[in-house]
């Protein structure tokens, strides 16, 4: 099964990718995890995307296709995927479905997670991840069971993105709403799209995509 997780920065993507990694057996493609880890490597193309991602705006098209291209070729992904972070722009949707078919590939679900931009600030300044095996925490709605001590792996080491910022957010929202929420009349034309309520619970919104995709 491949799916997109669609929805604005902060609104639950990866949390709910990671609960499909675990319950389905897919493998979740982060985009900005990508980058970062290009970011970490110190490469020349790391440092130019570090920029775009501290101005909070969009690494280029052609960088990101190429990117998504190579990485579901690889031989984890024949399980079924899901992409969280793309696409991102109606470009980047219509290289994906070129990509697909030329692989012979198919979505079977495209699911977009509503939440209202003003909570989305403060899930994103909350935010924090286990420096080890990358568990996404929240300072206020999901706190690990003992502070400061992972539940997954049990590592004391936790990272907080640079872009994770009241300012820079402000930034990435816009960039949603101009170049992302196009994207979905794109999906919704061909009746893949699925909408669940980002606002709920945690577990109330894994209840919601398990039930899309157990149809
Ligand atoms: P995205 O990948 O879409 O940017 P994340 O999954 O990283 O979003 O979630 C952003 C922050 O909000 C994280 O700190 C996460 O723990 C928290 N979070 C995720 N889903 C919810 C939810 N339904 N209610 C409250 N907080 C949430
Ligand atoms: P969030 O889910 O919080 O918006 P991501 O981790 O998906 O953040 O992305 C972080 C940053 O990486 C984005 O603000 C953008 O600069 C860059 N990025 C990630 N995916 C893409 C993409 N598909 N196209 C262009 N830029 C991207
Ligand atoms: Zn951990």
């Amino acid at each position: 099964m491949n799916l997109i997780l669609l929805g604005p920065p902060g609104a639950g993507k990866g949390t709910q990718a990671q609960r499909l990694e675990r319950s389905r057996g897919l493998v979740q493609l982060s985009t900005g995890d990508m980058l970062r880890a290009l970011v970490k490597s110190g490469s020349p193309l790391g440092q130019k995307a570090d920029a775009i991602m501290k101005a909070g705006q969009l690494v280029s098209d052609e960088i990101m296709i190429e990117m998504i291209s190579d990485r579901i070729v690889q031989p984890d992904c024949a399980n079924g995927f899901i992409l969280d972070g793309f696409p991102r722009t109606v470009v980047q949707a219509e290289a994906l479905d070129r990509m697909l078919a030329d692989k012979g590939l198919k979505l079977d679900h495209v699911i977009e997670m509503v939440v209202d931009d003003a909570a989305l600030t403060e899930r994103i300044t909350g935010r924090f991840t286990c420096a080890s095996c990358g568990t996404g925490y929240h300072d206020t709605f999901k706190r690990p069971a003992k502070d400061g001590v992972c539940d997954v792996c049990g590592s004391t080491q936790f990272t907080r993105r640079a872009d994770d910022n009241a300012e820079t957010v402000g930034k990435r929202l816009d960039a949603y709403h101009r170049q992302t929420a196009p994207i979905l009349p794109y999906y919704e034309g061909r009746g893949v799209l699925k909408r669940v309520d980002g606002m709920a619970e945690i577990d109330e919104v894994t209840r919601q995509i398990e039930a899309i995709i157990a149809h």
